[in-house]
């Protein structure tokens, strides 16, 4: 089945909630509560039980990418299980979001499962800026799995979350970070989202300020940005690129192609709008067609408001 919307829109990657906890307490996810971050201790959804899902969905999507988040994924037991299921439905690129706490001691079997492509959430490149942000010591942790993963043979990303006044000063140091190992970085505008939505503006640090910090070491130009990218890319004079999510200032609405998947089997078309459609109440193909269609009226025109919903859940 082709679904397309007036603009064009596919949907071409889906991301996968793989559970709503996580063993950091970042301040742009979490309002810090005990229950928020407690790592969950109820039972986790069986990889079949995700599996079944992604399975129906490439069915009628033919998806290109499938991006495993939470959460954080690395505190799914059955990861690797589902790992191998996803590459066993020939689905080509399998890709992991996580803050890397875990990652030492997990990427060489994630690795061997299929996954290929990893995006390391790190904000700071210096304690207290780390903690400020994710609400935890040990920075060492996250770099240590970020070294693991490469020497793995991973492909590694890095996002970096800017927020005015908790980490603006840390985009000189992570860039010089990624630039040294040469790791592809991106900065985002945080998004208002969950316990931000209706204020995060105050955290804003807008695309053109991190430009103007990089300006103030760095010669550089813009690239063409590809279709469905969810950055806007520059490279320096030295050869050394970085991407900036615009979220706020410079939405990518109209080519975005992601659908939403969640641990309770919801999916989601725009992080813009927080109504979870069911999966479960699709009996047949032609009634998931049906949900897909309502996923894909979800997505919004220009602008991104956010929703109350925080990306713990939905999935970042
Ligand atoms: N725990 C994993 C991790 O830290 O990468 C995966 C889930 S976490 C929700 C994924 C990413 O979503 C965050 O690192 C951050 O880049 C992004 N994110 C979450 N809330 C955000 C917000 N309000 N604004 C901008 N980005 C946000």
């Amino acid at each position: 089945m082709l679904l397309n919307d007036k603009f064009g829109r596919s949907f071409k990657t889906l991301r996968v909630s793989l559970l709503s906890t996580c063993n950091l307490g970042c301040v742009y996810c979490t309002m810090g509560t005990e229950e928020e971050v407690l790592i969950d201790r109820k039972p986790q959804p069986s990889a079949s039980f995700f599996l079944n899902h992604i399975a129906r969905l490439h069915a009628q999507l033919n998806l290109q990418t499938i991006r495993f988040t939470g959460g954080e994924p690395l505190l799914y037991r059955e990861l690797p299980q589902a790992i191998k299921g996803v590459k066993a439905l020939g689905i080509p690129d399998i890709k992991l979001t996580t803050n890397a706490f875990l990652l030492d001691r997990m990427a060489p079997a994630l690795k061997t499962a299929g996954l290929r492509y990893v995006n390391v959430s790190l904000d700071a490149m210096d304690e207290e800026s780390f903690f400020r942000m994710t609400r935890r010591r040990q920075l060492d942790r996250t770099l240590k799995g970020i070294e693991t993963a490469l020497a793995c043979g991973l492909d590694v990303k890095i996002n970096a979350v800017m927020m005015k006044g908790k980490n603006d000063d840390q985009v000189l140091p992570l860039l010089e970070y990624a630039f040294e190992r040469g790791i592809a970085i991106r900065f985002l505008e945080v998004m208002t989202m969950g316990h931000l939505f209706g204020h995060g503006q105050e955290y804003l640090f807008s695309q053109d300020e991190i430009l103007n910090v990089i300006a103030s070491e760095y010669n550089f130009s813009k690239q063409h940005r590809k279709s469905s990218s969810t950055a806007n890319y520059w490279q320096t004079t030295e050869g050394g690129v970085f991407g900036i999510i615009a979220n706020d200032t410079e939405p990518f609405c109209q080519d975005c192609n992601r659908l939403r998947l969640d641990a309770e089997g919801n999916i989601y078309g725009c992080l813009s709008n927080n109504h979870a459609i069911a999966l479960s109440g699709a009996e047949d193909e032609q009634e998931l067609g049906e949900k897909l269609q309502q996923a894909m009226s979800q997505k919004q025109e220009l602008h991104f408001t956010g929703s109350e919903m925080s990306m713990m859940h939905i999935g970042g």
